[in-house]
């Protein structure tokens, strides 16, 4: 317990929401004068880092701790691989103050990560690059499976993927990273390159992180969070102390990116898997391709480079359709390893993306899914740095995220095996399910969700909470990017672009009692007026223009219809930052959602 016989939790809340309203102006609530008497009497008495002990607790003595505080950001982002430059804008975003450094001189040059899945995309949305990614990238409808004669034996159909983005995207690495630091660019922050993490201790209060810097001198900087992006051999994960359990199978890959001349379409993947090994094809449009192979004959099990004539070697060996291989470019040999730490955060110091799990590259999810954990985290940590929610918000993180990466490490391992199927009772039994398997709806759906990630869900979250149960979405699922109209700006926009910056509420109104029925939901959007309005923004979501006229209220119309085709009617929908249904409930029952946002938020 803190000296003022609060919980630090609470004390927490209590001193960073005076230092709020000092911040951002009076509130309307709370008179200035009082706040800052409030906020002198509790900084007195409390253990929180606030400018009187600065220097005890970061134990920095040579800075004036005024000028500290002034300059202070709230995150450190350890690595601008993927992970930690979409970190670093969703930070942003949520209005945080952040650094992010990275040891390496320049981003990724090679192409690694080539598949970007419809959830990312998704989320791509939301954070204003995906039109980008979509003009750069190239689509892939599905997947086609040759068996052991090389004959086709499956096919996986990404038009089922459940989202407004299905198929998958293929595009190098380097390129997603630079579109990511253009991004954060434009938004005033420079990746801080040459600049390794080399080691921090953290106390309940701060972290304080030493780092090298190009000119070979070293800075201590004092953060309120540590976000450990830093890839697989992650200095974070060291320093915490976290075990990386798992294993490295004995399978050996080859990698190469080349252009070919082939019969094989440019819009599928080729896997063939013949008893020679698999050769896996991903068109990256304008007839290059990433080529995986396994099984690479002994003498390339090595750190050596496959050459042109060894990748058409092995091209002539496996795949049933000829093929004229040129222009090899980045090339290499791989083993796989699938491991994952036992947590993913100690205190204010997180790990995410590759820092925090690897698995196969079969099914393209590692980028991915180290993308969905920064998404996932950024808003609760800025909610809770702004005071804006209580602390234990954070817990959620590992809650809803170690259930997605412990199923991505199980599935990437079942694809593996099955596809490189090494014995041959193996190969029989994929050769003759596979046809049968493949031809089902059931198969196609579960599949195509799972692959494009667009299956995760937090129904089981602790922060979510459902208390409707007939159709539309669940609280925990994903909120269905609908196509609405604003009518004060004459255009249409996805849901998604409301997205990203604070949680939104969704009301969508019977037009049968109007304007009388809204009554019911008023008094929610009055109360996120007066107590939430700087983290949530409520719509009234109407069928049509014709019975447009509440004012004060912002107002969407579902011009197509489509909201109304994956929404209930009547019912109140929180969506979170991240795309997620926070918590739904009947209109009449709102309540419900008010005590929700009073477990959850600290009202102003
Ligand atoms: C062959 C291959 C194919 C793949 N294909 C796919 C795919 O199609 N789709 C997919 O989703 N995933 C794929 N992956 C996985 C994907 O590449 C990784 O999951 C992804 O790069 C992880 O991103 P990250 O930001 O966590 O880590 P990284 O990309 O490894 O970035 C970590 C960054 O941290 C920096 N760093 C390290 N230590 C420090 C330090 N001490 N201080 C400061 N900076 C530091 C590094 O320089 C680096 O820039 C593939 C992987 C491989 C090997």
């Amino acid at each position: 317990m803190a000296k003022t016989g609060l919980t630090l939790a609470d004390e927490q809340v209590a001193v960073a929401s005076l230092w709020r309203v000092l911040d951002f102006g009076t509130h309307p609530l709370v008179n200035r004068a009082a706040a800052q008497s409030a906020a002198a009497r509790v900084v007195e008495s409390s253990s929180l880092p606030l400018v009187s002990n600065y220097s005890k607790l970061t134990g920095r003595r040579d800075t004036n701790p005024q000028e500290a505080m002034a300059t202070k950001v709230d995150a450190l982002v350890v690595g601008a691989g993927p992970v930690g430059l979409s970190m670093a804008a969703a930070l942003l975003a949520q209005g945080l103050r952040v650094r992010i450094i990275d040891s390496a001189p320049d981003r990724a040059q090679e192409s690694r990560a080539i598949g970007i899945q419809a959830r990312t995309l998704e989320v791509f949305e939301i954070s204003g690059v995906v039109d980008q990614f979509l003009g750069l990238g190239h689509r892939l409808n599905g997947v086609t499976l040759y068996g052991e004669t090389g004959s086709e034996i499956g096919h996986l159909d990404f038009g089922y993927i459940p989202s407004r983005f299905p198929f998958i995207l293929t595009l190098p690495q380097s390129e997603t990273e630079r579109i990511l630091g253009d991004h954060l660019r434009k938004h005033g922050l420079e990746v801080e390159r040459q600049t390794a993490l080399i080691g921090f201790e953290q106390s309940d209060l701060t972290v304080l992180a030493k780092i090298a810097l190009p000119d070979g001198r070293q800075e201590e900087i004092s953060v309120d969070w540590l976000l450990g992006c830093d890839g697989a051999r992650s200095k974070v994960r060291e320093v915490l102390g976290l075990q990386f359990a798992g294993k490295t199978f004995d399978l050996h890959f080859l990698l190469g990116d080349v252009h070919a001349e082939s019969a094989l379409s440019e819009d599928h993947a080729h896997v063939f898997g013949r008893p020679e090994g698999l050769l896996a094809f991903f068109p990256l449009g304008k007839g290059r391709y990433r080529l995986v192979a396994d099984n690479p004959p002994e003498q390339l099990r090595t750190e050596k480079k496959p050459t042109l004539n060894e990748w058409q070697s092995i091209a002539d060996g496996r795949s049933s359709v000829s093929m004229k291989l040129s222009d090899l470019g980045w090339t290499t040999y791989f083993r796989v390893n699938s491991r994952m730490v036992e947590k993913l955060r100690r205190g204010r110091v997180f790990v995410l993306g590759d820092a925090a799990h690897i698995h196969s590259p079969a099914l393209a999810q590692g980028m991915n899914t180290g993308i969905q954990d920064a998404w996932n985290l950024a808003w609760k940590l800025a909610l809770v740095q702004r005071c804006f929610a209580r602390p234990d918000l954070l817990d959620s993180f590992e809650r809803e995220r170690m259930p997605v990466e412990h199923s991505v490490l199980r599935m990437t391992e079942f694809t593996q095996n099955m596809i490189t199927a090494e014995k041959r009772s193996n190969r029989l039994l994929r050769d003759n399910l596979l046809p049968i398997l493949s031809g089902t709806g059931v198969f196609q759906r579960t599949a195509t969700k799972t692959v494009s990630e667009t299956g995760i869900e937090y129904r089981s979250s602790p922060v979510v909470e459902d208390h409707y149960a007939p159709d539309g979405p669940h609280a925990g699922d994903f909120a269905p990017g609908v196509i609405v109209s604003r009518p004060e700006k004459n255009g249409k926009i996805t849901l998604a672009t409301l997205f990203g910056q604070g949680h939104v509420l969704f009301y969508l109104a019977s037009l049968e009692n109007w304007p009388d029925g809204f009554q019911t939901a008023k008094p929610i959007f009055e109360l996120i007026q007066k107590h939430y309005g700087r983290v949530i923004t409520a719509y009234l979501i109407l069928p049509n223009e014709a019975s447009l006229g509440q004012p004060g209220i912002d107002v969407l119309v579902d011009i197509e219809g489509q909201f109304a085709q994956h929404y209930a009617t009547s019912v109140l929908y929180l969506v979170r930052p991240d795309g997620y249904i926070a918590c739904r409930c009947l209109a009449a029952k709102h309540n419900l959602l008010e005590s929700y946002l009073d477990k959850y938020f600290v009202p102003l």
